[in-house]
């Protein structure tokens, strides 16, 4: 562990914090739980209270999404496409110029290390909404060239328009949590929505902080309202709730489906980016060195904490031994310490619950047989830390070569032909992403187009932007977000006809 001087809180954030109990955010002013009810958010790096939280409920979500749909026939509905694009703008420019207290902020809630929040969740988080700012002014319908056989010759005009869907309820995880609010707040307002958005229970800090800063960047009160609370009390309310439009949600497969199910009273549409066991597929043809590094930060960003960790790496068999005696290396010198840090390349994970569900997975590994590497224990410190872990020699049937465990765990496994690999790396429920190395381009481009995923990265891992689609196909979910597909999720079409005879 890094004993390091740290750097001090941004005065911004130090502010924010000694507010100590944070309510809820709804029509635009604070607000407590109906309930009276609170808890506790900690400090994942050393378990320290890091504030309280107004609890929300049904009944606040009741009146959030009251807030939200009065907001839809407000002042904001009587914005131009160019006044929309400005606030989303302001958006940007204010998280741009608070982004180092949002870092903080993030690795003081999620325990993420601070040159991660800083170099990846904010300046993500930032081009989001610069990015959803460029889109009110290209909303557009189209034109169609309708015939009707039973009138020939008549002549109709017939046109489409793209209308915001309503309220959307977003529920979210806690392993980006300002990224994934943004993720979801800048193109439902982009698209003239209105928002109640629940973070997770381990992260509401950021997304409440953002709340307010967008209501400073002009979005007026009651189009995001923010309700952190629990999965089955306040995510349910939205999930189920008549007066929500469209739920959007990222979270585990299992709650995944209950949202859906809860989604069918009214209809709502649902878009859904759930688990991973994402195959990372090197060939012994590929730049071995780019390859470990990529399946390193494809497992360990973030602490493995990611839907879309690359949680199974196949090896092409020449390269096998020498691959995995350098992920192993690779492992043993990660920094893990303070998150604070600059100098840290590992952070604890979010909770104890997360820390102990991800040490039995490590146990279970050991039982099944599979060659333990590097790592395998918690580290050392108050903190919910777990070493960075290395398992060789894993077979498909293995549990950790099967479940998504969701931390610092990678399961390693020989192949020996591109169509074994293609076969092991489909034999899952899950298709989020995935990774081919290789220098042959025929061989690269045979996987992308036989490998069932949402994503396939090409000698590369991790990279995402906001124009390029994200989302998953089998159990890890459908519908995309970013990019103008996520456009196509916040907007209905209507279809007008117009009689020229
Ligand atoms: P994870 O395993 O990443 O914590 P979850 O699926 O448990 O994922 O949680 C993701 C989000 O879904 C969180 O905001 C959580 O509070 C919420 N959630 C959990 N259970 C439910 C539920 N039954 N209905 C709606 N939302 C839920």
């Amino acid at each position: 562990m890094s004993t390091a001087a740290l750097p001090a809180l941004h005065p911004l954030l130090k502010d924010f914090l000694s507010r100590k109990t944070h309510k809820l955010l709804i029509d635009g002013a604070p607000a407590d739980a109906a309930s009276g009810q609170t808890f506790a958010t900690l400090n994942p790096a050393d378990g320290s209270l890091l504030g309280t939280v107004a609890e929300g409920g049904a009944a606040d979500v009741d009146r959030a999404v009251a807030a939200a749909r009065k907001a839809l026939t407000g002042p904001w509905s009587e914005l131009s496409p160019a006044q929309r694009e400005r606030v989303l703008h302001k958006a940007a420019d204010l998280l741009e110029a608070r982004a180092e207290a949002f870092a903080q902020l993030e690795v003081l809630d999620n325990g993420k290390p601070i040159r991660e929040a800083k170099n990846g969740d904010l300046p993500l988080a930032v081009g989001l909404l610069r990015y959803f700012a460029g889109w009110p002014t290209k909303i557009h319908g189209e034109t169609t060239p309708v015939s009707v056989p039973y009138f020939p010759g008549a002549k109709f005009l017939h046109y489409t328009v793209r209308e915001p869907v309503g309220v959307v309820g977003a529920i979210i995880p806690w392993n980006f949590p300002l990224l994934m609010a943004v993720e979801r707040l800048a193109p439902a307002l982009a698209c003239g929505n209105a928002v109640v958005l629940k973070p997770a229970e381990q992260t509401p800090l950021s997304a409440l902080w953002l709340g307010e800063l967008l209501l400073e960047a002009g979005v007026p009160p009651g189009v995001v309202n923010v309700v952190p609370g629990f999965g089955p009390t306040a995510g349910a309310a939205i999930a189920g709730h008549m007066g929500v439009d469209k739920v959007t949600f990222t979270g585990s497969t299992e709650v995944g489906r209950e949202v859906v199910k809860a989604s069918a009273g009214n209809m709502k549409r649902v878009t859904m980016e759930l688990g991973g066991k994402s195959p990372n597929i090197v060939f012994a043809d590929a730049d071995l060195e780019a390859a470990a590094k990529g399946i390193f930060m494809g497992i360990f960003y973030n602490q493995g904490q990611c839907c879309s960790a690359g949680s199974r790496v196949f090896i092409e068999r020449p390269a096998y031994e020498k691959m995995l005696a350098a992920l192993a290396e690779r492992a043993k010198s990660v920094r893990q310490g303070d998150p604070m840090d600059p100098k840290t390349h590992m952070g604890p994970l979010v909770s104890a619950e997360q820390r102990n569900r991800v040490l039995s997975y490590i146990e279970k590994g050991k039982k099944e047989g599979a060659k333990l590497l590097s790592g395998g224990a918690p580290a050392e410190g108050p903190g919910y830390f777990v070493q960075p872990t290395v398992f060789g020699d894993v077979r498909d049937e293995m549990a950790i070569a099967r479940e998504e465990i969701f931390g610092p765990v990678v399961a390693v496994m020989p192949f020996d032909t591109l169509d074994e690999a293609v076969a092991r790396a489909n034999s899952t429920d899950y298709g989020l992403v995935s990774a081919v190395w290789t220098k042959d381009v025929k061989k690269a481009h045979q996987m992308a187009q036989k490998i069932k995923a949402g994503t396939v990265w090409i000698n590369c891992y991790h990279f995402v932007d906001a124009a390029a689609p994200w989302g998953g196909v089998k159990q890890s979910g459908y519908g995309r977000e970013k990019g103008h597909w996520a456009i196509e999720n916040y907007t209905a079409v209507k279809s007008v006809w117009v009689d020229l005879n």
